[in-house]
């Protein structure tokens, strides 16, 4: 950490009552605030830092909620949206169009799983999923197959907070008070490699939630229009990762069956998991793919629902119900698009991928001795996300909830400069790629004193 100046702490405690005076933050108790969380005002960033106004630094290890891709402030993309916000900064998206969308779509469908043929826009990720589940069933509808107004989805799946998005969420700290207010999706079992019977591999765990999804389907198919999931890692659920064998199979399924696959890719899209897309590792391609948090590099809200030409064709009468009659007034955004072809740019002339690969394997090698930790249950990684699960110890017992051992990891490792924020007492790292190996090596320090301290100390 820098040394701090007298008059930055001023600075940052001024901003901090300020905000808490006017702001309501999501995903936040605010009776938290000031005491037992810090707020923390952030003044700029630069790469894998985050800068305070307090004069300290932070390492941000979760790429501010999976968004950031190349690091803060990433001069490529930054100058792609200066260039475009004063060329075009929004025109209305039905009747008009401009460059930064087309070769946007143009992209995003060469990138994609062969197959998919047409690109929706929104603006955030939850916005993807609301698209693609009222353009599922509205694409049966419109052929005459109106009764299929069911959606599955997995148990421990996260799809964002929409109503709509909520509904097909299985995150009870989320979902459980807005229940009366939501659709009620059918639920499968996770293929969760976590969840497998002792001598049960990853790929045979898969498989059996394959059955699972199969009897639901034999017993009520026909009223389904899709099944949506996270495509190998169920992020919010506490990074919780399965074998691509589920993907093959659940694709088969929905084909057997007549219904789509929804794949939402808003958080494992753009690298992370190790390929491009995560579906490429089951060589599939999903009816919609939902895209969104990368899409930018980070950098503003944009999301993408790419669909099929069957999709798209049952659209098209020349009546205006038969339409996909849903917008949102910043559809198609140039100066996001901007940002997304300046991200796609990089994919494109730097070997993003490669680089991941040794990024991951150094990752991987840094986290083993932190799995040593009798509180460290299970190290689980796929590509550029990694993993720990904490419970006690030498157990795959969770730990008790009050001694809330997340929140305290995350209040000690913002002392020691890092930003690791927890999904309960789950810890992980999902860096901007451009983490170099000094950074890495000082990320995996803090993360094994912060294990030590707060499954210690915290109690
Ligand atoms: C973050 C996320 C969403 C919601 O995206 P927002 O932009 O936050 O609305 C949906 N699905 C998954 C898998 C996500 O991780």
């Amino acid at each position: 950490m820098t040394m701090t100046d007298p008059t930055m702490l001023a600075d940052a405690a001024l901003w901090r009552t300020r905000d808490l005076a006017v702001l309501w933050h999501p995903c936040t108790q605010m009776r938290e605030h000031p005491d037992t969380l810090p707020l923390v005002p952030i003044s700029h960033g630069r790469g894998v830092w985050l800068h305070g106004m307090d004069g300290n630094r932070y390492l941000d290890a979760v790429s501010s909620w999976w968004t950031n891709l190349f690091g803060h402030a990433e001069p490529r993309i930054a100058n792609a949206i200066a260039e475009q916000a004063q060329r075009l900064e929004h025109v209305i998206f039905a009747g008009f169009s401009h460059q930064p969308a087309v070769e946007l779509a143009e992209s995003l469908l060469a990138l994609a799983p062969p197959g998919l043929a047409r690109v929706f826009l929104a603006d955030n990720g939850s916005a993807a999923v609301e698209v693609a589940l009222k353009m599922s069933f509205h694409s049966f509808f419109n052929r005459g197959d109106t009764r299929r107004r069911k959606f599955i989805a997995l148990h421990n799946g996260y799809h964002g907070e929409t109503l709509g998005a909520l509904a097909v969420g299985d995150i009870p700290l989320y979902r459980r008070i807005y229940a009366p207010l939501l659709i009620e999706p059918l639920f499968a079992p996770s293929p969760d490699a976590w969840l497998a019977e002792p001598g049960e591999s990853a790929h045979d765990h898969a498989v059996r939630a394959a059955a699972a999804l199969a009897v639901i389907l034999a017993e009520q198919g026909e009223d389904v229009c899709a099944l949506i999931l996270e495509p190998l890692v169920q992020c919010a659920g506490g990074m919780r990762m399965y074998h691509p064998e589920y993907l093959r199979r659940a694709r088969a399924l929905c084909d057997q069956h007549g219904i789509h696959l929804i794949a939402d890719e808003i958080a494992v899209g753009f690298g992370r998991s190790g390929s491009l897309f995560a579906c490429e590792q089951a060589a599939i391609t999903p009816d919609f793919l939902c895209l969104s948090k990368g899409l930018t590099g980070g950098f503003l809200p944009l999301s993408a629902v790419l669909t099929t030409a069957a999709v798209y064709e049952a659209f098209l009468d020349d009546s205006r119900e038969r339409a996909f009659l849903h917008s949102h007034s910043y559809t198609g955004n140039p100066i996001a698009c901007a940002a997304a072809l300046a991200t796609l740019a990089i994919f494109r002339d730097e070997p993003v991928l490669e680089r991941n690969r040794t990024t991951a394997a150094h990752m991987a090698q840094l986290a083993a001795p932190i799995g040593e930790h009798p509180h460290v249950a299970q190290v689980r990684q796929t590509g550029m996300i990694l993993a720990f699960e904490l419970g006690q110890a030498n157990s795959r017992e969770p730990l008790p909830a009050a001694q809330r051992t997340g929140l305290c990891a995350y209040r000690a490792a913002l002392q020691r400069g890092v930003l690791l924020r927890p999904l309960g007492d789950v810890l992980y790292w999902m860096p901007p790629y451009c983490i170099s190996a000094d950074e890495l090596h000082h990320l995996a320090q803090v993360t094994a004193a912060v294990i030590d301290e707060s499954t210690r100390a915290c109690a």
